[in-house]
This record gives structure tokens, sequence and C-alpha cells, in this order.
């Protein structure tokens, strides 16, 4: 089988509630249809042995729950390593060519803070980015986030230094993947990716809790079996 990525969002994606925006706050619980896709995968690696790479992509704290959600619903078939699995994500101010920030993340105890950690001072919601560190070039990117396998990867908001550029700056795409395989991308905001692959999908997700009106929420799995029909 082919090999993949699946990159996943988390607030308003594979849960139903939003850490970003205080009005949009809900549980923290992978959703059902996440659920199963995380079921579906952890098949699909240790009986089919297909070779896929788990990205989850964040802008907030939240990560740490999620990670534990995913590592006990796959049994530890998709685990990260607590080291070269997190990485906090900056992208460079008018770099050309385009380039990165990269920074060990750590999980934020809201009690410990505020506290510096690898160049970024945690000090509420928006860490300061206080020394970005060396550029790293997309090639460089995609050999450090390979070598991490299923990894957390948190993008930036606002990152109180004007070398570094996130959201709200409101220029360069967020989240990033590169990679040699096909990615495939669920977010309900596709808006913040950037994705370097042979073959690519990014599917705008509804989740169960934000599907309303005529909409219903996204079934990972059959779109994930539809990507994989095209390539
Ligand atoms: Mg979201």
């Amino acid at each position: 089988m082919q090999g993949l990525v699946v990159a996943l969002d988390i607030n308003g994606t594979i849960v139903d509630g939003d850490s970003i925006d205080p009005e949009l706050v809900g549980s923290t619980s992978l959703t059902e249809p996440a659920r199963d896709l995380i079921t579906d995968l952890t098949k699909r690696i240790s009986i089919s042995k297909q070779n896929i790479q788990v990205v989850v992509f964040t802008m907030g704290a939240d990560w740490p729950g999620v990670l534990q959600q995913i590592e006990d619903i796959s049994g530890g078939v998709i685990s990260f390593d607590r080291g070269s699995g997190l990485i906090y994500v900056g992208r460079a101010a008018g770099a050309d060519p385009p380039a990165v920030f990269l920074r060990q993340l750590v999980e934020v105890n809201p009690d410990k803070q505020p506290f510096e950690h690898d160049g970024i001072m945690y000090d509420g919601t928006d860490p300061t980015w206080l020394d970005p560190g060396p550029k790293f070039s997309y090639e460089m990117f995609r050999e450090r986030t390979e070598a991490g396998k299923h990894l957390i990867l948190r993008g930036v908001y606002k990152s109180g230094n004007e070398t570094v550029v996130g959201r709200e700056d409101n220029t360069l795409a967020t989240k990033l993947v590169v990679s040699k395989l096909p990615v495939i991308v669920f977010d309900d905001h596709p808006g913040d990716w950037e994705v370097i692959s042979p073959k690519q999908r990014i599917v705008k997700t509804v989740s169960p809790g934000n599907a309303s009106g005529g909409e219903t929420a996204t079934d990972f799995c059959k779109e994930l079996t539809q990507f994989e029909m095209l390539l």
C-alpha cells in the first residue's frame, strides 16, 4: 500500500472544542469520527504494514491531551517521541527561498509560567520567540520532520518577534508539511496550510459539534479512502 502523511488540526477538527477562540470552548476529547480514523490508521500500520506518518498540527497548548488519547486509542501503535516528535514551527519573515525556524516544543504548565525553553518565553497564550535560532530550508525541514516519525507540531499565532511570522500577520501559511509522500490534511481552517508533496488534498473539515444547518460531520476514513483511490 502507498505510504501517506495524514495531517490533522486539533481545534474544531479532531476535537469539537476551540481553545483559541474563547467563544468556542468545548470538549477536548477526540470526536467519534476522529477515533474511527485513529483506529483505521492503527490497523493500516500494524496489520497492513502501511507506511503512515501522523502529523498533528496545532496553534495552541492543547496538544498533550490529544497526544495521550491518540496513543491510548492506537494501543501505542501511533506514539510520539517526547524529544524529536515535538516541534514548534515558526515561519521566517521575508525569507527567499522560504524558510522556517524550529524549536523544541514543551508542555505548558500554567502554574509554572513564565518560563523559557529553547529560546521561547512561555507566558500566556502566545509564547514569545526571544531567540528563533537558525533558519531551516524546506529541504532541511523535510529531513527533520521525516526523522521524527509521528509528530506534534505547533504553529505560531503571534510570535512577539518581527522575524517570525504567525497567523496573526496574515502573510504566510502557519502550518507547513514537506514530504516525498502523498499528504492528506484535515482542518476546519484549510487556509492555514502550505503543503509541498507529490500529491496532496486539504479537506475542509467539520467536526460533529460544529456541524450545523445542512452540514454533516466529516467522515475521515471515507475521505482517506477516496484520496488513496486517486494515487
Ligand atoms: Mg481548527
